[in-house]
């Protein structure tokens, strides 16, 4: 081996010994030669793999392979790579922990765990008590070879398991400073499809009736026009964007199939207004929003409703008031509270998430079902409009 500084003293004692041309071709050219001891007769093999490895020279496998075209690695490997990598620092941190035995999910301080996800990542205690549960039960098959057995579990245990190892990850970050191990959480995932048939709603889908209820037991009392606004955008679900434009857009009087841009309004005697909004910008599409009909007029009495200061006061002050809400927060209880009454395929219609074929259908032949479903998912929670 030759040290660094060895290495000057030789190109210094050739740079004083040569022609100037010498010394400028070692400035430009600073590769290095590897060598590499071969029997004579593994040769004729190491030529043979070369040679059906598509290389000419020995060279051009060097380049692919620091480039890292070769050889391809599987999500696979790269996985097992992971889990060994992460199981022999989670060791070393373990041993630093006065505790040595077995892998490094196994290591980890289930207590100081729950600390993080309650102090550092202000969750709930039921959500942290949960997180960790899901942990423990799964840890070892989640990380071994039968994690695809975890495919026979209803989509919304999945969604809760991937939940607490995408979050160990995150906790592992934090306390190892190492992100490998999210990493590795996302690939087995991904490998073993864990997500499939996981949608939007598992995403946004609230567990605990008893969480919704409370906080739409504070929401509801809000006062003036910040509490009208933060009613009409949880009772609509709309986005932020369609709530200034059906706040401004003008309101076509023809019932009769009319196909203008205007909104057109259907009053139900249930106390409910449907909208047809059959606004599209992009992929974001909103067909319809059922409300109850005394809020939208008073929405729409509103002399004025726009981003700013509307949605940003109402926003800062829900944050202020509760540190788990937020104005988007509200859309969400709203499909949380639809789901208790429609399948989620009909929810994510409601919320403008649905393919076009089946909101169209929506559109013209299950508005009534639909508006009943709605008004029977807020009795879920006590709240009656026809009263
Ligand atoms: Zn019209």
């Amino acid at each position: 081996m030759i040290s660094d500084v060895q290495k000057i003293d030789i190109i210094r004692s050739t740079t004083e010994s040569s022609q100037e041309s010498t010394v400028q071709r070692l400035g430009k050219d600073n590769r290095k030669s590897l060598t590499a001891r071969v029997k004579p007769e593994d040769l004729i093999v190491f030529n043979q793999r070369l040679k059906l490895f598509g290389f000419n020279s020995i060279n051009e496998l060097v380049r692919e392979f620091i480039a890292c075209r070769f050889p391809q690695v599987t999500e696979d490997k790269q996985i097992g790579n992971l889990i060994q990598n992460t199981q022999s620092n989670g060791q070393k941190t373990a041993l630093e922990d006065g505790n040595n035995c077995g892998s490094f999910y196994h290591n980890v301080d289930l207590e100081d765990m729950f600390n993080y996800y309650q102090n550092i990542r202000n969750l709930h205690t039921k959500s942290c008590r949960d997180l960790i549960g899901y942990f423990r039960r799964f840890r070892d098959q989640f990380f071994s070879k039968n994690a695809e057995e975890l495919r026979v579990l209803s989509p919304r245990i999945r969604s809760k398991i991937m939940d607490s190892f995408r979050k160990f990850g995150q906790y592992y970050l934090y306390k190892y400073n190492d992100d490998s191990c999210i990493d590795l959480v996302s690939k087995i995932i991904r490998r073993y499809n864990l997500n499939a048939g996981n949608n939007d709603h598992s995403r946004l889908y609230i567990v605990d009736d008893n969480y919704l209820e409370e906080k739409l037991r504070m929401l509801l009392q809000l006062q003036g026009e910040i509490g009208l606004i933060v009613r009409f955008a949880m009772f609509s679900g709309l986005r932020e964007d369609e709530l200034t434009y059906i706040h401004r857009k003008e309101v076509c009087s023809n019932l009769g199939g009319c196909s203008c841009e205007r909104l057109h309004m259907i009053k139900k005697p249930n106390g409910l207004t449907i909208i047809l909004i059959q606004w599209h910008r992009g992929h974001k599409k909103c067909y319809f929003s059922i409300v109850p009909t005394a809020l939208w007029e008073a929405f729409r009495s509103l002399p004025f409703f726009d981003y700013n200061p509307h949605i940003k006061s109402a926003h800062s002050y829900l944050k202020a008031k509760d540190k788990d809400l937020h104005f988007m927060w509200l859309r969400k209880a709203h499909y949380n509270i639809m789901c208790r009454a429609m399948k989620p395929f009909e929810a994510n219609v409601l919320a403008g998430r649905a393919k076009t074929v089946d909101a169209k259908h929506y559109a013209m032949y299950e508005l009534d079902a639909m508006s009943k479903s709605y008004a029977d998912a807020w009795k879920k929670f006590g709240i009656d409009f026809s009263s």
